[in-house]
């Protein structure tokens, strides 16, 4: 009977398709409209029909997070659209250690946006993330890091981190056209109306930059090449960052749906094998798709 069953859940899967990745999306507080965004980012890696995916939403500010203790071992990849800015919850202690054995162990992790905002005060989140802003950040956090005359740089230059202009579109520039997320894009490519984060400040330890957007003294920006995609290290655990996708809006962008699958597969296994798609924006015009969620 045992070997029955067996046969026929194997029959269900497609033929020569890999098992899916098994994907934890956290979220509960955030000074964004997480209630929005988490179906989209569900959506956008199960298009792909590579991810499985869980969402896992802690109690509001001031609640219980007795209850809140998740498997992270049951995944291969554990995204982050939580918070705390402006006074919310800290994960409690056993979670938080918890979450960095999984990571030094090999798992990954994906910071989504506003999650580079969140836990200033954990060194071991700050040493995932690479930078981060916001939440009384300052020189204490680490340098600046931006890109000057084609590198990366560490500027120790004292401050407040964190800033963003309107949301207008803006070119995103690859970095590292070798990297497994960013290999095959266009090297220039039109991103739809979002914030451009700057002034991001930490330790950047172990940390790759992918790609950078200027940020435009014209919309009160650093008139510097900030740091929008990247990849870290921590422990055996890869970490892949992306400052985008604010909202619905600056999520249904093809840039952003196609880095953030792939950066999402890549901190799950190493590998990205999601292809780059044909409506992929290149630096004339921003290119997007309706994601279903009424953005605007
Ligand atoms: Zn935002």
């Amino acid at each position: 009977m045992k070997t029955a069953l067996l046969l026929i859940s194997l029959a269900a899967l497609p033929a020569g398709a890999a098992p899916p990745l098994r994907a934890l999306i956290i979220d509960g507080q955030n000074n964004h409209d997480w209630r929005r965004t988490t179906p989209v980012l569900k959506k956008i890696l199960e298009d792909t029909g590579r991810f499985q995916v869980d969402v896992i939403t802690t109690p509001a500010k001031g609640g219980d997070f007795s209850g809140f203790q998740p498997e992270f071992a049951r995944y291969q990849v554990v995204i982050s659209n939580y918070n705390d800015y402006p006074d919310g919850s800290k994960w409690p202690v056993p979670v938080q250690a918890a979450f960095e054995r999984y990571v030094r162990e090999g798992g990954g992790f994906v910071s989504y946006h506003a999650a580079d905002n969140a836990f200033p005060e954990w060194p071991a989140f700050n040493l995932m993330i690479g930078i981060g802003g916001w939440m009384g950040r300052d020189e204490k956090a680490g340098p600046l890091w931006y890109f000057r005359d084609g590198k990366l740089v560490s500027d120790p230059s004292p401050g407040a981190a964190g800033a963003h202009g309107e949301r207008k579109p803006f070119p995103l520039a690859i970095r590292d056209r070798a990297h497994p997320i960013t290999r095959g894009l266009p090297p220039v490519w039109m991103h739809a109306a979002d914030e451009l984060y700057a002034k991001l400040r930490g330790p950047g330890e172990r940390m790759t930059v992918l790609a950078t957007a200027y940020s435009d003294p014209a919309n009160a920006g650093t008139g510097r090449d900030e740091p929008m995609l990247l990849v870290v290290g921590f422990g055996k655990g890869r970490v892949f960052h992306t400052t985008l996708g604010h909202d619905v809006a600056a999520m249904e962008c093809v840039g952003f749906i196609t880095t953030f699958a792939r950066g999402v597969e890549w901190a799950a296994t190493g590998k990205v094998t999601l292809k780059v798609p044909a409506d992929f924006p290149g630096a004339e015009g921003v290119s997007r798709r309706d994601l279903g969620a009424g953005a605007r």
